[in-house]
């Protein structure tokens, strides 16, 4: 088998889940009605609880204790996860992203059309 049929590592498994939730944000409605925001909420606690890493899930769980989801309009929750991988970057050494550009990032591509 190829090296891409195994499980993941927790790297492997956190940068392809990063990629589903900052994209998963980024396509958020921008005015979600009270059940989208309350269900948003809700998913990002049972994410937390079922997060297959034991101990960035209770990371993760006592940070969004502290810091719940915002879940009023898109750019807030893609703001708060932003700021949720920031915490973790910082954790780990690695440097903060700005969060002033995750939708260039995760939703419309770079500015200079790198992307296109
Ligand atoms: P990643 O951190 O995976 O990021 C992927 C890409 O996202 C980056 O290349 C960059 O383009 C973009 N990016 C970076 N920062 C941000 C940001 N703030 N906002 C938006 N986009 C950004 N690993 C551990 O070792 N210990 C832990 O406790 C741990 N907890 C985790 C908790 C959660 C909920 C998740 C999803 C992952 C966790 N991880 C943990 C994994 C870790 O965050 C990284 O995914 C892993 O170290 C691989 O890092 P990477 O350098 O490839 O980039």
């Amino acid at each position: 088998p190829k090296r891409t049929d195994c499980p993941l590592d927790k790297d492997e498994l956190g940068r392809s889940s990063w990629g589903f939730l900052h994209s998963m944000a980024s396509y958020f409605p921008e005015k979600p009605t009270h059940s989208q925001s309350s269900d948003m909420a809700r998913f990002f606690n049972i994410f937390a609880q079922f997060y297959p890493c034991e101990p960035c899930a209770l990371d993760f769980q006592e940070d969004i204790k502290k810091n719940p989801p915002k879940t009023s309009s898109r750019d807030e929750l893609a703001k708060w996860l932003c700021e949720r991988h920031n915490t973790v970057n910082v954790k780990l050494g690695k440097p903060k992203f700005d969060c002033s550009k995750v939708h260039e990032r995760w939703r419309d591509g770079w500015l200079d059309g790198s992307c296109d």
